[in-house]
Parts: structure tokens; C-alpha cells; sequence
């Protein structure tokens, strides 16, 4: 029986069958040529969530435009989808022509958060392919992930055949042309893989080597061979106004997470906020035009029929001319009435006015994140935000009708201290009660005040100022997460918080190294999936994984030496070394450093890096 008469028939007893039918408005589907490329694109967790992911759109367009590629998607089947295709032996096939995943010659993972591993595993094994790269022979597709977690790729290296670190834009398609080219010249897999690893961004796992030290450390990491690069650059798109950018948006017949139209308006953040990883790793920041802008809205709304469009950014608020832009937008659509969505939002009165502007009928909540409770620890993190500036917003906000507002902070920050807790504890009453004092004096009917608080755990990440500290233990989240539970009990305040055991997993797979590969196929075969989603994780599963494979949890949250090898030392994202350790000391004196727009070039050196490798961006250079 054809797979596709297969699923018709078992499709109907799955949740949410929509999830695995495909047939979405703009769909791209090319005929089976066999002269042609071919790569699924793999999300690892649920369709409504890939479905979502604005790198993924790119993707898929981007390798679609190419006469000669096929691209085609597959996202992670729930626990029912994959007991029905294991019981029925239907193996992961793509959502385009219902092929299984195991006739494309290349799978491609996007990698956005480490809880989602277990899934990679998953769906290699229903795909049919050994998990671990190793085992894969000439037959199979060529593995490979790209992503935001794989700034540190080590703790999955052993099960991808290459990873490519940096910007799709900037060389998946010159990989996949020149994948194609040295399989039609009849290379074995190790050949093929060695030349690939030339290519600027490609790194092949299997052509390099750990050496541990008895206390479990990397003493450093080699290439197998020379001629092997040492190091692996990040790439960058150099101009973002002239870079592709899809316009036929894939139109989901059923509610997906983030289910708008949506432009990329600029890429990149220099504030400086010295845990966030996303701030080092997409610098350096680079802008769309308006007019770009303007015509890629404009085709976006024509070819999707959405009413919603979100301007989207790291921060978006820190676009060049964004009050400017959001009202050129705004009378553009008005009569189609398409809104306007801006998905962050600066901790100031400005950032309010705006999102009153746009937001016409105030349903939904403001959220204003301030990160730490005090002053001083928000110094320690150079997230520029004061106190009073916090205040005027949320006044200006309640003045303006919001009913709600939701504070986003971290805790676990380093040197923090009770007093940083106790701060956001009085910061989340005070804003309660100017929003109180605001409705008193008001005549008209409204709804009554919320602040909601949400509390994540701060996760040492790699690449970042405070890749060296020590990631608090469960005893210290739990006891900081009853404080705050007890003392926001109050009529107009909601509390929520992350669970302990899951933040923790993510800082040991964040800062991991290879050893941990074995943990993660021992925790899949336990049949952990979806450790992201409350309902199908499993603690005692992890414990044990660990446990059989004699590794300790703690010893990848203790600190780093500033002088010790880390796993990720031969990634080089751009940002040097030097700048983040100069930003750690700074952290601990508790200064400040600006914003480099405003302020001047701060030397984290990215912007040469990128000068310095212009000509090789898309080009048919190898770089060694
Ligand atoms: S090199 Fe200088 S100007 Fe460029 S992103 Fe870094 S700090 Fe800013």
C-alpha cells in the first residue's frame, strides 16, 4: 500500500489530523524529478509551532526558488501520530508529495531550544536512519542542523552529519548545490564530508576531536587531520535590505502559535544585555529599508489575506525610524484593516504611545521586561532600565486603558542577592498600585488591575559575557521561586514560574559537551519526547539516562575557569572572547556599557569580522 493511501487510512484517529495533511494555501509543491535535489526540512515540535518560525519560511523559500532543489517539511508527530505510524510502519515523510524521509538526500534540522533533542532523535529513528552519524552509511541522507543552539553544537554533534553555523541566507544554498555536485561525481560520504567542511560556516563533527582531562574537562578540541580548518566562522549576511525575503507565506488550516503576516524589519541588537544570547549571536545590527519593508507587506497581505502584521525584531522599537514607519503602515492598511503588531516593546512611554496607536481596541496586556528586581543587578546584566522610567510606562499605560500588564523577570542571576529577589516583589506591587490609584481617579468603567509577574530561571548560555558563571542549584531556584510565590500572593497579582528541573536540563545541554550524546539516546529510548511541553516530561527518565551513563549534573552547571577550554571555543561566532570576558568583569563591577548605535563601536569586533569575509558570503570559495 502507497504511504499516502496508508495515512488516509489511520489519520482520522490522530489529534489534530491537520497537523500531518499538508495542502496549505502557497504550498509548494514540485513534481518528483529525480534529476533534481532533494531536502526535508525537519522541525522538531509540533507543526503548530514550526509552522510559526520565521527561519523556517525563509528557508523553505529560499531553497524552493532554486529550479533544481526540491524542499519539503516535516515537523515532529505527537505521542499518538507516532504510535499510529510505528504500529502501521509508516515512516516520517513531508508534508508536500508524502515521501519518505529517507528518499531525500539531505534532512535538515532547525534547532531552536535544547529540550527539543530528544525529538531530533525521534525523528531520525522514524525516518528510518540510524541515529548516531557514525552508523549512517552511503544510502542515507545527509544529516544536517543549523539553528540557534548550535553555537554550542557538541552535545548532538555525534548524530549529524554537519552542521552549518551561521545564517541560512549566507551558504545553505551554495552547500546543497555543492552536495550535489560531489555526490554526482560518485564521492564516498567521508570524501564528500571533508570536502563540505571547506565550505565558509560548515562544520563537520566527525573531522574533529575532544581530549578530556581526568576530571571530566575539554582540554581542547583538534581537527582529525590537516587541511582541516581549526577554527568554524559564523556566517553573516552583510546587507539585510537586499537579502531574500518569501512573500507566499504558507497559510495553515488550522491555529498555529503565531498565525500573521510577518516582516523581519531588522536583524540584531547591540544593547548589550549581557545574558542574552540572541544579542551576541545576531550582530551585528542590520535594517531593512522602509520602502523594502513597505513592498514586502504589501505582497505578504496580497498573497495570504492576513489582517495582522507583525513587525518583526529583536527590538523592534530600536529601529531607526519606527514611529515613522508603524504610521506609514497604519494609514496604508486601514482600509483593509489589516493591524499592526509589535512584538517587543522597550520598558518607556515612547514604546506605550506607539502600541496605542496600533492597537486600537485594547483587548490584550502590555509586557514590560525589567529582568531584575534592583537597580544594581540590573546594572550587573546592562539592562538599561530605571526604575521611574518603568513607572511612567506602566502609568502611561493604565492611563491609556490597559487593564493588564505582565512584568518578565530571571532569577539565578549572577550575584544576586535576597535583596534583588524582595525587588521585584515590591516592583510588582508598586506598578499594582499606581494602576490602582490611576482607575480610582478615572470615570470610566473599567476592568480591574492584573499584573501578571513571570519568573524564568536564569540559564547560563554559551557565547555570551556570562558563559563562565555557575548555574544555581534546584534547592536554590525552589527556595527563591517559594519566596516569590508567598510574597506576591495578592488580590490583582498573578505569579507564574518555569519548572526547576527543566531550566536546569536546559543550562547542562546549553554549555554540554559530546559525553552527553549517550544521555540523550538513553533518555529517547526511555521514551522521553517533548521534554518542552509540562505533559510529556518526565524527570525520573532524565535521572536515570544520567545516571546509567555515570554523569553527574552538576558538573555541567558549576563555573567556568576563564582560562579553560570550553566546548564551543572552535566556533567563532564573531564576537570575540576578549569583548565577553571584558563584559564579565564589567558585570561584576556592576557597569554599564552602551549601546554601540548610540554610543560608538564597544570592540566586540563582529563588524570587521564581517568586513573581512564579505567576499566569501554565497560565493563558490572554499576557505581553506
Ligand atoms: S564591532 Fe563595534 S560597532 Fe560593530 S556591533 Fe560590535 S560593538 Fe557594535
Amino acid at each position: 500500500m502507497e504511504l499516502a493511501e496508508k495515512l488516509e487510512k489511520v489519520l482520522y484517529q490522530a489529534t489534530n489530523p491537520v497537523r500531518y495533511i499538508g495542502n496549505e494555501w502557497n504550498i509548494i509543491k514540485k513534481e518528483w524529478d529525480k534529476k533534481k535535489i532533494k531536502m526535508a526540512l525537519a522541525f522538531p515540535d509540533l507543526y503548530e509551532i514550526g509552522m510559526s518560525h520565521l527561519g523556517l519560511k525563509i528557508l523553505y523559500h529560499i531553497l524552493n526558488k532554486e529550479e533544481d532543489i526540491i524542499c519539503e517539511r516535516t515537523y515532529a508527530p505527537w505521542h499518538d501520530m507516532e504510535n499510529l505510524m510505528r504500529s502501521e510502519e509508516i515512516p516520517l515523510f513531508s508534508l508536500e508529495n508524502k515521501r519518505p524521509i529517507n528518499e531525500f538526500d539531505v534532512f535538515g534540522f532547525t534547532l531552536q531550544y535544547e529540550m527539543s533533542y530528544t525529538n531530533v532523535l525521534n525523528m531520525l529513528d522514524l525516518a528510518g536512519l540510524p541515529i548516531y552519524a557514525k552508523d549512517r552509511g552511503e544510502s542515507y541522507p545527509l544529516v544536517i542542523g543549523g539553528g540557534s543552539t548550535i553555537y554550542n553544537p557538541e552535545p548532538i554533534a555525534p548524530f549529524f552529519d554537519l552542521f552549518f553555523i551561521g545564517e541560512a541566507e549566507a551558504g545553505i544554498v551554495n552547500l546543497i548545490h555543492r552536495y550535489k555536485e560531489l555526490k554526482a561525481k560518485k564521492l564516498c560520504r567521508e570524501e564528500i564530508l571533508i570536502k563540505l567542511n571547506k565550505l565558509p560556516g560548515v562544520y563537520v563533527p566527525s573531522l574533529y576531536l575532544f581530549d578530556y582531562s581526568e576530571d571530566g574537562k575539554v582540554l581542547k578540541t583538534e581537527p582529525v587531520c590537516t587541511g582541516v580548518k581549526e577554527k568554524i566562522k559564523r556566517q553573516v549576511i552583510s546587507n539585510l535590505d537586499q537579502a531574500f525575503y518569501p512573500t507566499k507565506f504558507l497559510v495553515p488550516f488550522m491555529d498555529i502559535v503565531h498565525d500573521r503576516a510577518v516582516v523581519e524589519i531588522a536583524r540584531g541588537c547591540t544593547r548589550g544585555c549581557r545574558f542574552c544570547a540572541a544579542g551576541i549571536s545576531y550582530r551585528p545590527v542590520r535594517e531593512r529599508s522602509k520602502e523594502t519593508i513597505i513592498k514586502l507587506a504589501d505582497e505578504i497581505i496580497r498573497n495570504t489575506g492576513y489582517e495582522e502584521l507583525s513587525l518583526s525584531s529583536l527590538s523592534t522599537m530600536d529601529y531607526s525610524d519606527i514611529a515613522d514607519l508603524v504610521k506609514t503602515l497604519s494609514t496604508r492598511y486601514l482600509d483593509q484593516k489589516v493591524s499592526i503588531s509589535l512584538p517587543s516593546l522597550r520598558v518607556d512611554c515612547f514604546s506605550v504611545k506607539l502600541a496605542e496607536e496600533v492597537q486600537r481596541v485594547r483587548k490584550s496586556g502590555l509586557t514590560f521586561a525589567p529582568e531584575a528586581g534592583t537597580q544594581r543587578l540590573r546594572d550587573v546584566i546592562n539592562k538599561g532600565v530605571f526604575e521611574e522610567e518603568l513607572y511612567d510606562a506602566v502609568r502611561a499605560a493604565f492611563e491609556a486603558g490597559w487593564s493588564t500588564i505582565k512584568l518578565y523577570f530571571m532569577l539565578g542571576l549572577p550575584t544576586e542577592t535576597s535583596e534583588d529577589i524582595d525587588g521585584i516583589v515590591q516592583l510588582a506591587h508598586e506598578v499594582l498600585n499606581i494602576g490602582r490609584k490611576i482607575r480610582k481617579n478615572s470615570r470610566r468603567k473599567m476592568k480591574p488591575i492584573k499584573v501578571n509577574v513571570s519568573v524564568s530561571t536564569f540559564v547560563p548560555k554559551p557565547c555570551t559575557p556570562f558563559q563562565w558563571v555557575r548555574m544555581i542549584s534546584k534547592e536554590e531556584i525552589e527556595g527563591k521561586q517559594q519566596y516569590l510565590r508567598n510574597n506576591l500572593k495578592k488580590k490583582g497579582i498573578a505569579f507564574s514560574w518555569n519548572d526547576p528541573d527543566l531550566s536546569l536540563l536546559e543550562g547542562v545541554f546549553a554549555r554540554g559537551d559530546r559525553r552527553l550524546a549517550p544521555v540523550l539516546e538513553s533518555v529517547w529510548k526511555k521514551g522521553s519526547r517533548f521534554d518542552g511541553w509540562n505533559e510529556s516530561f518526565s524527570i525520573e527518565n532524565w535521572q536515570e539516562s544520567f545516571s546509567d551513563n555515570n554523569i553527574e549534573i552538576k558538573e555541567y552547571l558549576r563555573r567556568r575557569d576563564p582560562g579553560e577550554t570550553l566546548p564551543w571555543d572552535h566556533i567563532n561566532m564573531g564576537v570575540s572572547k576578549g569583548f565577553l570576558q571584558k563584559e564579565y568583569d564589567a558585570a561584576l563591577k556592576g557597569e554599564l556599557t552602551e549601546d554601540c548605535r548610540s554610543a560608538g563601536c564597544t570592540g566586540c569586533s563582529i563588524c570587521f569580522e564581517l568586513g573581512a569575509r564579505l567576499e566569501l558570503i554565497g560565493g563558490e570559495k572554499d576557505e581553506n
